[in-house]
């Protein structure tokens, strides 16, 4: 059996500038320790071959499969506001694309394969947690239908990386529709390379919006679409309780799909000021400040895109202003529906938007939980009888009055209880990946080698909807105790 990997790669046809050739490092010892193999098949990949020692090899980059092109991909960002004019993959490669069942085209990506021409001082490697971290969280986002990267794989190297400590090293092969960024436009933009920013606008609209070959403005038809779906994504994320953490611009990708796992969390008592970063210190990237950020981003995007919207600077800035304008109706469009689908409405009526922020408001006063109040909300939709939530609430009384209201709002729609429950329920999970679950199986990986908290986590979180009575404690907040309050981006 050998590992075949029917790559069609489009990208490492593209002119030298962007990127630069670098296999990955071969690592002394791989062993496997995750594959996901419904993605592989889907990958159009075969799981078995991949799981023999051969496949473990190429996932941890000692051995480059037939077809690949590896590459480092070039491009710039704005970190915490500061613009850096050279970034780049400095711990990753991209081995090749492949065309998946559905028939898009998805990166296939080794992540802390080794240091390539964009490491600067770094050492190109991954650390163990960060790998593990990533590979639970994208998993859990796939399964609660928010747009994402995803995990192939997680191999140990055999080798350990220096951080504050010798840490285990493990490499994560990462999929994607594209690993292309806001930065990526950057890098061209500050190098006033106008044909290499038509160039690649030409190969994002071809992969990712070909909705838009053809169209009469095809450049101001893409940033409108990149503009929908990030503000249909931050939507997505703040319904959830989301934090990503680290939006700089290099890590907002023009596919709409939400990358780069570092610092990212899940909040567990609602605050919308809620940060959990180590190094987000002014709070740039906390929960509610993430639609704001998102069209700052986009913002940076318009950008690298004036050249090819007219000559005239004045002209193409009024017009991308205008394009940008959009976001936030777009935004607080999806941001409402979802809300009023959280809380069980299916019709829209005068009221409702204040209804929704009288029980966000009421949560945040109460250090509600988050994910427990909605889906507990659900349960009271489908039984009168039921404690409307109260016992997430710190004075359980702090929702009686608005769950009167809600009563008699949702008394206004014909559906039927058991209705209204299951529209709920399908929206509101029931296990999100907490911090202290993630922390814990980090834990028993890096420390004990034992990866059957990781594997039970990422089991219970690949049905994130579904009650499954017999991990009902996956569920639960932390106890203060166990509360993680920080997380770090571990690079
Ligand atoms: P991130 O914060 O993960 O988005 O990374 C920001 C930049 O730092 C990117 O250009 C990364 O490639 C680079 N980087 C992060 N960690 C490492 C590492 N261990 N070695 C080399 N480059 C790194
Ligand atoms: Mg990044």
């Amino acid at each position: 059996m050998t590992v075949h990997f029917p790559f069609q790669n489009s990208y490492s046809a593209l002119p030298d500038s962007f990127f630069a050739r670098v296999a990955p490092t071969p690592v002394a010892a791989p062993r496997l320790i995750k594959l996901n193999r419904p993605l592989a098949v889907q990958l159009g990949l075969d799981p078995d071959v991949l799981e023999t020692p051969e496949g473990a090899e190429i996932l941890a980059g000692k051995t480059v499969p037939a077809g690949a092109d590896p590459i480092a991909m070039a491009y710039a960002g704005h970190q915490f506001g500061q613009f850096v004019p050279q970034l780049g993959d400095g711990r990753a490669v991209l081995l090749g694309e492949v065309i998946d069942k559905d028939g898009i085209r998805r990166d296939i990506q080794l992540k802390g394969s080794g240091p390539t021409p964009f490491s600067r001082r770094g050492d190109g490697r991954a650390a163990l947690g960060p790998v593990l971290r990533e590979y639970i969280v994208s998993e859990a986002m796939f399964a609660l239908g928010i747009p994402t990267t995803r995990s192939l794989a997680a191999v140990v190297t055999g080798e350990h990386v220096i951080r504050e400590t010798a840490l285990p090293g493990a490499v994560l092969t990462r999929v994607a529709s594209s690993h292309i960024r806001v930065g990526t436009f950057q890098f061209f933009a500050v190098r006033r390379d106008t044909d290499a920013i038509r160039r690649l606008a030409d190969h994002v609209i071809a992969r990712h919006y070909p909705e838009l070959l053809g169209a009469e403005r095809p450049y101001h038809a893409l940033l409108s679409g990149v503009v929908a779906r990030q503000a249909d994504l931050v939507a997505r994320w703040l319904l959830v309780g989301f934090i990503h953490g680290v939006m700089n611009t290099d890590n907002s990708s023009i596919s709409g799909e939400t990358i780069d796992y570092g610092p990212c969390a899940f909040m567990d008592s609602y605050n919308p000021a809620q940060v959990f970063s180590s190094i987000d210190e002014m709070g740039r990237y906390a929960y509610a400040n993430q639609p704001r950020i998102a069209l700052w981003n986009l913002t940076r995007l318009a950008e690298c895109l004036l050249p090819l919207f007219s000559d005239d600077q004045e002209k193409a800035v009024a017009e991308a202003q205008d394009i940008l304008g959009a976001f936030s109706e777009t935004f607080s469009d999806a941001y409402q529906a979802g809300l009023r689908k959280k809380v069980g409405l299916f019709t829209e009526r005068d009221g409702d938007d204040a209804l929704i922020q009288d029980l966000l408001d009421a949560m945040a006063k109460n250090q509600a939980d988050f994910t427990l109040t909605f889906r507990k909300l659900g349960d009271a939709a489908g039984d009168p009888a039921a404690d409307d939530a109260r016992s997430q609430f710190m004075d359980p009384g702090g929702i009686d009055e608005w769950a009167r209201r809600w009563r008699e709002r949702t008394a206004l729609e014909p559906q039927t209880a058991a209705e209204r429950q299951a529209t709920m329920h399908a929206v509101n999970p029931m296990f999100i990946p907490r911090n202290h679950r993630v922390e814990a199986v980090i834990q028993a990986a890096v420390n004990d080698d034992d990866y059957a908290p990781f594997e039970e986590l990422v089991k219970v979180l690949a049905k994130p909807f579904e009650n499954q009575p017999d991990y009902a404690a996956y569920a639960d907040p932390p106890l203060p105790e166990q509360r993680v309050l920080q997380t770090f981006c571990g690079t």
